[in-house]
């Protein structure tokens, strides 16, 4: 009897283990996830084409200057490399 209830618990225990993991990396994606939300949400990355300084300012801020030499600057896209 007590055998069996020792396997019912070792099962039970497996099953937390295996639970709390999934739930931990579960977390860990929401984590980056906000992180890479956040991040485009609050800011936006700039480039100069002036000087090619690439720079970030707030999205709330009105001013595009670039902080090296005061040209206008334009948001910066990834460069599409075609692989
Ligand atoms: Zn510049």
């Amino acid at each position: 009897m007590s055998f069996m209830v020792n396997i019912a618990n070792g099962m039970l225990i497996y099953t937390l283990v295996l639970i709390s993991i999934l739930a931990l990396l579960y977390i860990l994606e929401r984590f980056r996830q906000n992180n890479r939300e956040w991040e485009l949400s609050r800011s936006q990355l700039m480039v100069c084409k002036k000087c090619g300084r690439v720079f970030l300012i707030k999205r709330q801020e009105r001013s595009r200057q670039c902080p090296e030499c005061g040209n206008i600057a334009s948001r910066f896209r990834i460069p599409r490399t075609g692989v």
